[in-house]
């Protein structure tokens, strides 16, 4: 009993935070100032919530990691202008599914993404507008892989539709309830030695 109590007391007192493993593949060379921003605004929205991502480039990758999900990332992921748009989809990234799991697999397509931002220009600051909102999209499929669902939330980053102003604003954060989700299951679940 009183293992089991320390145990408990520890985890209140160090709640720490869960180490998450984004490994990155590139299709084209992607705009370094994007991929910061998107790196910062994947923290930003996910350290809060309990989980501490690490980045590395999936070829690079250390063979022994934590919880991980392969990020590839389809298409362009810089600005630039003359890119052809797809009208019949705008799913802007998707995770693999095998019956009822979600999978450490997710796309992202970078010129759906880009043709979202049409105040796109070619500046630093609309570089940092695309991570942003590459970071956000992101963290919309680790929803999905992290809580091991499908649906959907009817407001914020859970939502199954995001729009261009979401992406862009200064800040855009998930639901109460989807946080609350998030959040619990960062938390490290205490060993029950005796009963
Ligand atoms: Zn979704």
């Amino acid at each position: 009993m009183r293992t089991g109590l320390l145990l408990l007391l520890l985890t209140a007192v160090l709640p720490g935070q869960s180490p998450l493993a984004l490994l990155t593949d590139f299709e084209r060379p992607a705009s370094e100032r994007a991929v910061v921003a998107m790196h910062e605004e994947v923290a930003r929205i996910m350290g809060p919530l309990g989980w501490q991502p690490e980045w590395h480039a999936l070829e690079e990758a250390p063979s022994t990691l934590p919880l991980f999900v392969i990020l590839s990332f389809k298409g362009v992921c810089r600005v630039q202008t003359g890119f052809s748009q797809d009208p019949d989809s705008l799913t802007l990234a998707s995770t693999e599914v095998s019956g009822t799991h979600v999978l450490p697999f997710s796309s992202v397509e970078c010129n759906k993404v880009r043709s979202l931002l049409p105040g796109l220009r070619w500046d630093r600051e609309s570089e940092t507008v695309l991570g942003r909102a590459l970071g956000r999209v992101i963290v919309h499929e680790l929803y999905h892989f992290l809580l091991q669902t499908r649906k959907h939330a009817a407001k914020g980053i859970a939502n199954a539709f995001q729009t261009s102003r979401e992406l862009t604003a200064a800040e855009f954060r998930f639901d109460e309830l989807s946080s609350f989700k998030l959040r619990d299951s960062a938390v490290p679940r205490p060993i029950i030695l005796e009963h």
